[in-house]
């Protein structure tokens, strides 16, 4: 148990940002006040203010582990609750262009499919059962308040479902609204810099919709990854199985390739897929709800870590910091990362004399450290279609033809199949890539 860091934290925001930050804080303040805007359902169900959860949320093993650590016993409650084990490259069919499939072999971890209702649901009951956390539901965050000083955050503006308005102050916000409106506008109310934006414009369309697992499905795998062609061919699924022996099918493409929201136009657009597996798992299935869309124009990485100032008492976190191409499943993850490395920080930081005066430099720092993987792992890959927006990275031919390369040595060297999915879990970071004797034999495959 650590020391106090101040009275009070608020996280504005029940998702995945806001609780993991939640279990973050929990043992450094008093009390933690969790506002969502959102009434929250009693069970694992979709909800209004995360429209996202309709759609495939892959959990990747770094996530995972970090929710593990923030919250001994995630895994057995995630089982518990009706999450389908996943057996690293065994139970997954993974088609990409040149492979239809990719080997399938056990890599030796599992990774865990569920609804992402069912994630959020799980790590809520946790966050309700600390005694240290408040969630007050139904309570919109309107605005962050300013010291007369304009130097710190010292609380928020709120409306409770009467709509009466309550400032609350706090010794930190966390801003895990998802959006970052929040700290933008206040950044800008204080006549701050606001941060740059790297975007990566990719147009993409989802579509996404539930079957019952028939009784002839396949037994080779449990989902289904359909990666589309190389160069302008968009077209790709992720398929997954759910909590009571569902399957939840997404597809989607870029730049105009958009899935119909409609049963036959859904139907057919499966059936374009590169290849007919999605198709003929669905075609006889039984659908369980109607067809959800959402069109993602583009990811937005947003660096605070390049701000030479931040107001004091404020940090934003999660899709508030950086929004990811969703077909990579990096940002629970990503977000359960960020909130592990902050408990870490205001453990690090409670012996200083004033612990949250150099919090937000340093996490950001953090921060940019740990989105390096997710943000070139997904960068590369979506400049391959010519109508991506953005700037390409400096070495993306070079990087584009090693990634194929080592492809190619991951199909053949169980070793290399490994280590590619540690780095797509983000469990290691990219620069294992750079090792002289890894590098030095996917040029001899370049070179076939
Ligand atoms: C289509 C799609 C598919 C995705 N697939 C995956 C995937 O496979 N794997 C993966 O890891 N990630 C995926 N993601 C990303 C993932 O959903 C987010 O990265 C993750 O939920 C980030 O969490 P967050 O807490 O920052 O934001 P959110 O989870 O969006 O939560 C924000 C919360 O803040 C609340 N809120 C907003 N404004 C206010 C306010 N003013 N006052 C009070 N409360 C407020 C909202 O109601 C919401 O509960 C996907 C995203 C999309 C769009």
């Amino acid at each position: 148990m650590a020391g106090h860091l101040g009275k009070q934290a608020i996280v504005v925001g029940a998702g995945m940002g806001g609780l993991t930050a939640a279990l973050a804080l929990a043992d450094h303040f008093e009390r933690i006040l969790i506002l969502e805007s959102d009434r929250l359902p009693a069970d694992p169900l979709e909800r209004a203010g995360t429209p996202q959860g309709r759609h495939v949320h892959a959990l990747l093993a770094g996530g995972q582990r970090a929710l593990e650590d923030l919250f001994p016993g995630f895994e057995r409650a995630l089982i518990a609750a009706g999450a389908v084990p996943i057996r690293t490259g065994l139970d997954m069919r993974a088609e990409r262009p040149g492979f239809d499939p990719f080997p399938q072999r056990d890599l030796g971890w599992d990774n865990y499919a569920m609804s992402r209702a069912l994630v959020e649901h799980t790590v809520r009951r946790q966050v309700e059962s600390r005694a240290s956390i408040e969630l007050r539901q139904e309570c919109r965050v309107e605005a962050l308040v300013p010291s007369a000083d304009s130097a710190s955050v010292t609380g928020v503006r709120c409306a409770g479902p009467a709509k009466r308005t309550e400032i609350l102050s706090a010794d930190l916000v966390i801003d895990a609204s998802g959006r970052g409106t929040l700290t933008f506008d206040t950044l800008r109310a204080l006549g701050r810099s606001v941060p740059e934006q790297t975007t990566i414009g990719v147009d993409l369309m989802y579509a996404s919709t539930i079957f019952a697992i028939p009784d002839d499905a396949p037994t080779d795998w449990k989902g289904v990854f359909t990666f589309p062609a190389f160069g302008r061919a968009s077209r790709g699924s992720l398929m997954l199985p759910l909590e009571g022996r569902r399957w939840i099918c997404t597809v989607g493409g870029r730049h105009g390739d958009k899935p119909p929201g409609d049963e036959a136009g859904f139907m057919a657009y499966a059936n374009g897929l590169r290849t007919p597996t999605v198709y003929n798992a669905i075609r006889n299935a039984k659908r369980l709800g109607d067809i959800a869309r959402f069109g993602f124009p583009e990811s937005v990485y947003r660096h605070y870590e390049r701000l030479s100032e931040f107001p004091r008492g404020l940090l934003p976190i999660g899709d508030a910091i950086c929004r990811f191409n969703p077909i990579y499943g990096q940002g629970m993850s990503v977000a359960a990362l960020e909130a592990r490395a902050l408990g870490e920080l205001l453990a690090r930081l409670g012996a200083e004399p004033d612990p949250l005066a150099g919090l937000a430099p340093a996490f950001f720092q953090e921060v940019a450290a740990l989105i390096h993987t997710p943000w070139e792992s997904a960068a590369v890959p979506d400049f391959v279609h010519p109508d991506t927006r953005g700037e390409r990275p400096s070495n993306f031919e070079q990087t584009l033809k090693f990634g194929m390369g080592l492809s190619k040595l991951a199909a053949r060297d169980p070793a290399v199949h490994k280590l590619t999915a540690e780095v797509q879990n983000l469990l290691k970071p990219r620069s294992v890539y750079q090792d002289p004797a890894l590098v030095q034999r996917v040029m001899a495959v370049m070179a076939e």
